[in-house]
């Protein structure tokens, strides 16, 4: 089963799994050409790369945090074959591992409200899945989800957060915010304009979950942003922004997509920018 954890000060962080989707890699890789990225995430026969699906479980203070809740599950045969979805684990068998229930969970993070991030949201009777928990969402993305552009329309299944809008169970935020002490929320537009990062720091330690900002170690490199990007210039900009201070901090990086490794750290690349290199 996918289950790494680490420590990273106080806090214990363990990378959880919903399993597996397929994506296509010219989509996943923008305009960066197949002969690069082929090698990097080798396709299927119908061009698809394999992409984990990566919440995490941050542990702080007595809380759990769940930051994501995984993958849309009631899609049906067409959408689980459209987008090659295979589950050999859940999110919940995850924290059933850890000992945990999702009415044990305290606090949700929506980094964003695509249907590969926020799917398990929700029941199929429309309640929130974690029934204790807060959900906390950027209002711009609530507004997005809400009122989608129809070049985002696709990312957007109502049932994953409208009940929830209704019910008032999220925890709306503008900008940066301090959820806990040491745990934040960090603007990081151009996937869409409303995506936010988690940014953990205790002890003199950081870890980063960068949401689909860097959704595989392989996308590290500053223009390898994807075609799926509503913004892929602000993309860069906002990585030629952070990306030098995660590095000089010794972030430890949690991208949520990466198929193979759950946490990494930035190198600085000779040539330029840098390189994610893996920590298990
Ligand atoms: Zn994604």
């Amino acid at each position: 089963m996918w289950l790494h954890s680490l420590t990273v000060g106080e806090a214990r962080v363990t990378s959880l799994s919903d399993g597996f989707l397929r994506l296509d890699g010219g989509a996943m890789f923008g305009v960066v050409p197949k002969n690069l990225w082929s090698k990097l995430h080798a396709p299927d026969e119908q061009n698809r790369v394999a992409l984990r699906i990566n919440p995490l479980l941050i542990q702080l203070g007595g809380k759990n945090v769940l930051v994501e809740t995984g993958m849309w599950d009631r899609g049906g045969e067409k959408f689980e074959a459209i987008y090659g979805v295979e589950r050999d684990t859940t999110v919940f068998d995850g924290l059933r591992a850890m000992g945990l229930a999702p009415s044990d969970i305290d606090l949700v993070i929506n980094t964003h409200l695509h249907f590969d991030h926020a799917g398990r949201n929700t029941t199929a009777l429309g309640r929130p899945t974690f029934e204790r928990a807060r959900y906390v969402v950027q209002a711009q993305e609530l507004h997005d989800a809400l009122h989608p552009h129809d070049r985002a329309r696709a990312s957007y299944i109502p049932e994953i957060f409208e009940p929830l809008a209704e019910a008032g169970v999220f925890e709306i935020v503008e900008g940066e915010a301090e959820l806990l002490a040491g745990l934040s929320v960090l603007p990081l537009p151009g996937h869409n304009l409303g995506q936010q990062g988690v940014v953990l720091r205790s002890e003199g330690q950081t870890l980063v979950c960068t949401a689909d900002l860097m959704p595989t170690l392989a996308h590290a490199p500053y223009p390898y942003v994807m075609g799926y990007d509503l913004y892929p210039v602000t993309c860069v900009d906002v990585r030629q922004t952070y990306f030098p201070r995660w590095a000089e901090e010794g972030a430890i990086i949690a991208p949520p997509h990466d198929p193979r490794i759950p946490f990494a750290k930035f190198e600085a690349n000779p040539k330029g920018g840098y390189v994610a290199r893996p920590l298990h």
